[in-house]
């Protein structure tokens, strides 16, 4: 049953390989995404210039950078940047457990949303595991503020994201959105908004080695009054549904998905990564919570039931 969310744990339903290029290495890359077992979470497996490979879980301890993208090490060398494109597909479809092998360290662009990896989820579907699905309930706000911006984590049953941005340009200037995250409103409104640059950044950024492989066919590009990719814009507001995207796949680094709702305004990855780190750092303000089988749910367990998982990952098809 493709897409079918429920109160137990999914991984993919066949392996799905894909090809493309890092944003920033400019670099071309393999990527395979594989089932695996319940409560594996979900892991890369780095095979670049290492015939074993090293694992790195996608755990917000193993992250290693924040600038522009998010980047997980082990901290003996190796490591996966941009994962947060693809950690949002898996995360937004209700994906709980895949190995992702990488013959690089960066996960390839595609075109810059979440689209390719979303379709190509959708095509093998998911299979539901044994393992009951565990969520991170979060039991009290946490607040990370830096400057003018901030992100806030509060308690939510569900998963529920509030995010604006705000931009000194006319083309950009102030967008918001506020939307529940599940598999659907994850595929209609977030998963093709493309990551987007500033054209008089671009020699900086290239000069820093950074956005090496950015091109009209991965980035919007743009400059204060227009974008420059000759297809124009997939949504008015596309900059703040990206921005929605990243957190996302940030935030997926809880390890399990969150019931919570996340707000923040002039945020990015720092900042995400700040606001998880600081409510995983408080035992006071979680506790991972398991989803019960859908023929308990009427007895209403007021804490844990299954309206939690249904709330958050209802029963999806499309
Ligand atoms: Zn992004």
């Amino acid at each position: 049953m493709k897409g079918f969310i429920g109160a137990r744990q999914t991984t993919l339903g066949s392996e799905i390989s894909l090809t493309g290029t890092g944003v920033h290495s400019g670099a071309p890359v393999s990527i395979a995404l594989c089932p695996a077992d319940g409560d594996t979470g979900l892991r890369f497996l780095l095979s670049n210039g290492n015939a074993d490979g090293t694992e790195i879980a996608a755990d917000q301890r193993w992250v290693t950078g924040v600038t522009l993208c998010t980047v997980l090490g082990d901290g003996n060398g190796a490591s996966v940047a941009t994962v947060e494109h693809l950690l949002a597909a898996l995360r937004g479809l209700g994906v709980d457990n895949a190995l992702i092998e990488i013959d690089s360290s960066e996960v390839p662009i595609m075109d810059g949303s979440a689209s390719r990896f979303v379709e190509a989820i959708d095509e093998v579907g998911l299979a539901e595991l044994d393992s009951p699905r565990r969520f991170l309930k979060v039991l009290k706000k946490i607040r990370v503020e830096d400057g003018g911006a901030f992100g806030e984590l509060t308690p939510h049953n569900g998963f529920h994201l509030d995010v604006e941005i705000d931009f000194d340009t006319p083309l950009i200037g102030t967008q918001r959105i506020d939307i529940d995250i599940n598999p659907g409103s994850f595929r209609r409104e977030l998963a093709r908004a493309r990551t987007f640059g500033f054209m008089k950044d671009v020699a900086k950024l290239w000069s820093a080695g950074y956005a090496l492989g950015a091109s009209f066919a991965n980035t919007l590009v743009v400059t204060e009054d227009r974008v420059l990719n000759p297809e124009g814009l997939r949504f008015a507001d596309e900059f703040v549904r990206h921005k929605i995207l990243d957190a996302i796949g940030d935030l997926a680094l809880a390890g399990q998905p969150l019931l919570a709702a996340y707000r923040t305004i002039r945020g990015g990855h720092k900042l995400n990564h700040a606001v998880l780190s600081a409510l995983m750092a408080d035992p006071s303000a979680w506790r991972v919570v398991e989803a019960s089988e859908p023929a308990r749910r009427t007895r209403g367990h007021a804490d844990v039931g299954a309206g939690l998982a249904a709330a958050a990952y209802g029963p999806e098809m499309s």
